[in-house]
C-alpha cells in the first residue's frame, strides 16, 4: 500500500504541494481569501462574466422555472428546454450545424476523444496539451505520441514514419499555461494531407479571441473543413460552467450514441444553461469586452517590457512571468500577496520541470490603473 504521509512530505520537499485558498465572494477582479481584499490576476473569467447581474438574474431565474437539479442524464429524462436552446445558440456562436453540451470540458475531451479513436487507431498530440485531452488519448486505448510544443515538422516526420491509418490529431488552440497560439493552418493541411481529423480545444480562445469573439478559427480564418471538431468550454470567458462539442450533424448524432461521459451522467442543472445563454448574448453584443482587453493586454506587455520582464511571447490574456524553479515562483507569488495583489505559482507536473511560473491573466474586468498596479508590484518583488 501506498506510504501517503510519505508521498505528501515528499511534495512538501519538492515545493509541489498544492493548497487550495478558499474564496469568500464571488469571481472578479477583487476577490476576498482569509478576509483580506486582494486584487487578482489569475481567473480564466477574460470577459468578466462570472459574477454578471444578467448571467446571475439568468440563473436565478432558470432554477425557478426548471429546478435545482436536472434529475436525469440527457438521454433519460435530463435534457430540458434551456439545454436545447444553449445548444442551438452555440452552433450559431461557430456556425456549426450542430453543437453537443457536456457536464464539463474534461469529460468533453475525454467522450469525444474516446468514441472517434481506439485500439488500433492513431492519436498525435502536442505535447504541452491540456492534461484532460492527454487524458483522453490514454483512455482511448489509441497509440498516442506526443509531438514537441508547436512543431509541425517534428509531426510531419512521426506522420510519414507511421503510414496511412484511421486517428485524430488534437491540439490545444490557446495553450493554457503558455498563452500562445497552435499553428493551426499548418496542422490542418497536415491533417488534410494524412486524412487524419483535426480536434482543436478552444477552453482559451472562445468568446476572446477573433473579431467577433468566436474563437481562434475565427483568428486563423479556418472553417469547419479545415477543423471538423472543434470543442469549447463555458467556465472561462462565459464565465459560467459546462462544455460544448461543435461540428457536422453526424458527428454529434454519433457522440450522443457513443460518448460515455456524456451519456452515463446527470445532465449539469438546466439553470446553468440559462445563465450560459446570457453570458453568450453578452460576449456576442458587448465587442468592448474584448476590444477593452486586448487594450489592457497591450499595455501589459509594454510596460512588461519596459520593465525587462521576460515574458512569453502570447497576445492572449494569459502572460505567465517564467521564473523557473517552485520555490522562487512560491515565494514571488508570496510577495505579490503581501502587496495585495492574488497570482499563483504554476509548478511542475502542470509546467515541465524548470518552468515553474506565474500565471498572470488579465481580464475585461480589469482596469488600466489595475494592469499599472500590477506592473508595479512586479517590479517591487522580482
Ligand atoms: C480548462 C480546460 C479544460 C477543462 O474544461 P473544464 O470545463 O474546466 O473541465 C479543457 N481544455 C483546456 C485547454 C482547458 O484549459
Amino acid at each position: 500500500m501506498k506510504n501517503l504521509a510519505h508521498e505528501l512530505a515528499a511534495l512538501r520537499a519538492r515545493h509541489q504541494y498544492r493548497t487550495r485558498a478558499v474564496m469568500e465572494g464571488p469571481q472578479g477582479a477583487d476577490v476576498v481569501i482569509d478576509g483580506t481584499h486582494y486584487l487578482s490576476f489569475c481567473s480564466n473569467d477574460y470577459l468578466g462574466l462570472a459574477n454578471h447581474p444578467r448571467v446571475v438574474e439568468a440563473m436565478r431565474k432558470g432554477a425557478a422555472d426548471y429546478g435545482a437539479g436536472s434529475g436525469a442524464s440527457h438521454l433519460v429524462t435530463g435534457h430540458q428546454r434551456p439545454h436545447h436552446e444553449l445548444e442551438t445558440a452555440l452552433a450559431a456562436f461557430v456556425r456549426r450545424p450542430r453543437a453537443l453540451l457536456f457536464s464539463t470540458g474534461y469529460m468533453a475531451n475525454l467522450g469525444t476523444v474516446a468514441a472517434l479513436a481506439g485500439r488500433g487507431d492513431r492519436i498525435h498530440e502536442d505535447r504541452l496539451n491540456h492534461a484532460s485531452l492527454l487524458d483522453a488519448g490514454l483512455l482511448s486505448g489509441a497509440r498516442l505520441q506526443r509531438y514537441p510544443h508547436g512543431d509541425v515538422d517534428a509531426l510531419r516526420q512521426h506522420l510519414d514514419a507511421d503510414g496511412a491509418g484511421n486517428g485524430l490529431i488534437i491540439t490545444d488552440a490557446v495553450f493554457s499555461m503558455d498563452g500562445d497560439v497552435a499553428p493551426l493552418p499548418q496542422l490542418a493541411a497536415i491533417a488534410r494531407q494524412h486524412r487524419l481529423m483535426l480536434m482543436v480545444d478552444d477552453a482559451h480562445g472562445m468568446g476572446v479571441l477573433g473579431s467577433t469573439g468566436r474563437g481562434t478559427l475565427e483568428h486563423c480564418g479556418l472553417d469547419m473543413a479545415a477543423v471538423p471538431l472543434l470543442i469549447g468550454t463555458l467556465g472561462k470567458a462565459f464565465g459560467t460552467f459546462g462544455a460544448f462539442v461543435a461540428g457536422e450533424e453526424d458527428l454529434i448524432e454519433f457522440l450522443i450514441q457513443r460518448a460515455r461521459p456524456y451519456i452515463y451522467t446527470t445532465a449539469l442543472p438546466a439553470a446553468i444553461a440559462c445563465a450560459t445563454l446570457a453570458a453568450v448574448r453578452l460576449a456576442e453584443d458587448e465587442g468592448w469586452r474584448r476590444d477593452h482587453l486586448r487594450s489592457l493586454i497591450a499595455r501589459f506587455r509594454e510596460g512588461a517590457q519596459h520593465l525587462g520582464l521576460n515574458l512569453l511571447p502570447s497576445q492572449t490574456p494569459i502572460q505567465p512571468l517564467v521564473v523557473g524553479d517552485s520555490e522562487r515562483a512560491l515565494a514571488m507569488s508570496a510577495a505579490l500577496r503581501e502587496r495585495g495583489l492574488y497570482v499563483r505559482a504554476i509548478r511542475p507536473p502542470t509546467v515541465p520541470e524548470g518552468t515553474a511560473r506565474l500565471r498572470i491573466t488579465l481580464s475585461a474586468a480589469h482596469t488600466e490603473v489595475e494592469v499599472d498596479r500590477l506592473l508595479a508590484a512586479l517590479d517591487g518583488v522580482r
